[in-house]
């Protein structure tokens, strides 16, 4: 899931400064989760635009804003209220909001209402956790499960750094050294032989930005 957090009123008021006719898009999916752009937050941004006298032509919340088919659907039953719009707001990530720029038949403006944040692990208590960076080769077969070049601060691939004290991360107490937590999972699940292997130095190549555009092969 890809975490969001709203910009704050003066942002996105700012971010409209020019604009009076606005279209609100919110996702169905992660935004929802976040509580950032979910059915009850897009009507709240519609309530405090209306507040600040901004005409709200309508708005819209796809079951997942990042996916084209579904705003393709989504425009086409709101294309006279588009019409009637010189910008979108978008409450979801920043996928979202290019997936509405590129599916805008009406060369309308698109704006973020929304920060992106991570990708995340939803919790079973509802937290958010940063797990993943997208590194494009994956140990976690070496770590346990658990991702060092994410969890660690310095993203260290072959064993920690030496500054853990009790556990805790040198560059930030608050948080367990993931090398500690990797020694101790390997250590209960009998596996602590794998510490002696050697992941190859990160080959940043490998995620690189842009990615190569990737089709799904159909059956
Ligand atoms: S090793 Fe790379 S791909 Fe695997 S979880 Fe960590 S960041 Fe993600
Ligand atoms: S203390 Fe642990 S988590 Fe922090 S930088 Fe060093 S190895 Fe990484």
């Amino acid at each position: 899931m890809i975490i969001t957090k709203q910009k704050t009123p003066d942002e996105i008021l700012d971010l409209l400064t020019g604009k009076s006719h606005i279209f609100i898009v919110g996702c169905g999916d992660c935004a929802a989760a976040c509580k950032t752009g979910g059915e009850p937050e897009v009507k709240a941004m519609a309530d405090f635009l209306k507040s600040r006298g901004r005409d709200v032509t309508g708005w819209v919340v796809p079951e997942t804003a990042c996916v084209s088919a579904q705003v393709k659907t989504a425009f086409a039953k709101n294309r006279d209220a588009l019409k009637h719009s010189d910008a979108i707001l978008v409450l979801a990530c920043g996928s979202g909001v290019q997936c509405m720029r590129q599916n805008d038949r009406l060369s309308l403006d698109v704006f973020p209402g929304c920060e992106s944040l991570f990708a995340a692990l939803v919790g079973a208590d509802g937290s958010f956790q940063e797990v993943c960076s997208a590194c494009g080769e994956c140990v976690l077969d070496l770590t346990a499960g658990i991702c060092p070049v994410t969890r660690c601060s310095k993203s260290l691939k072959n064993g920690p750094c030496g500054g853990s004290t009790k556990g805790k991360c040198e560059v930030d107490r608050e948080r367990d050294c993931a090398w500690v937590l990797i020694y101790r999972e390997l250590e209960r699940k009998g596996r602590l032989d794998v510490m002696k292997k050697r992941s190859a130095p990160r080959d940043y190549r490998k995620s690189m930005k842009p990615a190569p555009d990737l089709r799904v092969a159909k059956p």
